[in-house]
């Protein structure tokens, strides 16, 4: 049998691992979390730190291949097991990915509008800053996620405070956008090259957290939709991208005199992983983005995907579990699933805490206004606010 290698243990190396044994491998993670979600369901659990050398030895020891789950694994790591594994991303891909600096210059790289912006490493870049980013967002370039090392400022004494409140670190200062929604495109590329998409999917952030998505035909105009694939496509091409990759993106108000000059649609970031706003393709679609991450790291063929049912996602946060052992101290899912297309996953994770996600619902149907109506419905049941 040949063995899958995941760096990370976390929900996204759960998935993929379930994706993979379904395909008749088996799997390893790396995680230094004994009861990482991953860990506690795959073959070979390594628990050491992502910059143990021995650690690294072993998972490459036992794996064909490996991938991560998590862009923020040391490139380095990747690096390492490259030399006895293929390794799919690269570490210098996964590089780009984790500092927003070098991720902005890969966009303008590749011809894709992002939003205007500057990076501040220095006081005196911090003194030079062009008054026309402001308002805007100053964003840690390295390790954010879920909108944590973020802060929006509006004067350049905002600014400058929260310079100093991040630690001065490396920061991206972002220009603040009038946003009218989000979407996201997963590719996937295969060590030949070829590319294939999920489609579009529009996303609804809650406290910089991903609450819902919903992907159906006609929810994106297919000319906006053209391009962000096309966007995403060279994204990944530019960097020889081998695996499954996600790319975010911004729908401006065109009307609005900060959208000038930017046509629209503007990259946000990428994502060198399958990403929570694609977990609807393992329901909704033929081929999920697990199912392709394993394509592509297996050197399988890659087929382009077909969603055979509109589909919204919500996003299960701790918040919802009971905090007084109500229900056995869980959401009520049997009500849940009471509803008719309903998909629940659960990932494995021990301890429900505020904003930390714990699994996520599908909700698949005949027609959106049906799916809609279901999601709603779970929704209420949940007590996860309407959309
Ligand atoms: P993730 O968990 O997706 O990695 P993150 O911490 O990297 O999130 P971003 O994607 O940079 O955060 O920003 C989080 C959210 O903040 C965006 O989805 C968007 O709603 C809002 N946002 C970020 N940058 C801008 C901007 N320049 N203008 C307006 N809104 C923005
Ligand atoms: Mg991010
Ligand atoms: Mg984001």
């Amino acid at each position: 049998e040949m063995t899958l290698g995941v760096m990370g243990g976390g929900q996204l190396g759960r998935m993929f691992a379930h994706a993979a044994q379904q395909m008749g491998f088996f799997t390893a993670v790396l995680d230094p979390d004994a009861t990482s979600p991953a860990g506690r369901i795959s073959h070979h659990h390594v628990q050491t730190a992502y910059t143990d050398a021995e650690g690294l030895a072993r998972l490459a020891a036992v794996s064909a291949a490996i991938t991560t789950e998590f862009e923020n694994v040391p490139a380095e790591a990747l690096n390492q097991l490259a030399q006895s594994r293929p390794v799919a991303p690269s570490g210098a891909a996964v590089a780009i990915a984790q500092d927003r600096a070098a991720e902005k210059a890969h966009f303008v790289q590749c011809g894709v509008p992002c939003a205007p912006y500057a990076v501040i490493e220095t006081a005196e870049q911090l003194a030079a800053i062009d008054a026309n980013l402001l308002p805007g967002i100053l964003k840690t370039a390295r390790m954010g996620y879920d909108g944590k090392g973020q802060v929006r400022v509006k004067t350049p004494a905002e600014l400058a405070a929260a310079w100093a409140d991040l630690k001065q670190v490396p920061c991206v200062l972002e220009k603040m956008l009038p946003l009218q929604w989000e979407c996201s495109v997963i590719v996937a590329r295969g060590a030949e090259g070829a590319c294939v998409n999920l489609p579009v999917q529009r996303n609804l952030h809650r406290d910089g957290i991903l609450a819902v998505t919903e992907v159906y035909e006609g929810n994106v105009p297919p000319a906006l939709a053209e391009r962000a694939v096309a966007a995403a496509k060279s994204i990944a091409s530019g960097v020889n991208y081998v695996g499954v990759l996600c790319v975010e993106f911004f729908v401006l108000e065109e009307s609005h005199p900060a959208a000038a000059g930017l046509g629209g649609l503007v990259v946000n970031e990428m994502a060198p992983r399958p990403h929570n706003s694609g977990h609807y393709s393992m329901d909704a679609c033929d081929v999920s983005q697990f199912h392709l991450q394993v394509r592509t790291l297996a050197g399988l063929p890659l087929v382009q995907p077909r969603q055979h049912s509109p589909s919204i996602m919500l996003n299960l946060l701790g918040d919802i579990w009971p905090q007084d052992g109500r229900n056995g101290g869980v959401p009520d899912w049997a009500s849940v699933l009471a509803l008719p297309g309903t998909h629940l996953h659960l990932y494995g994770k021990l301890d429900a805490k505020k904003g930390r996600k714990m699994g996520h619902l599908n909700v698949t149907g005949a027609t959106i206004e049906q799916v809609r109506a279901t999601a709603l419905e779970a929704a209420r049941i949940l007590g996860i606010a309407a959309f």
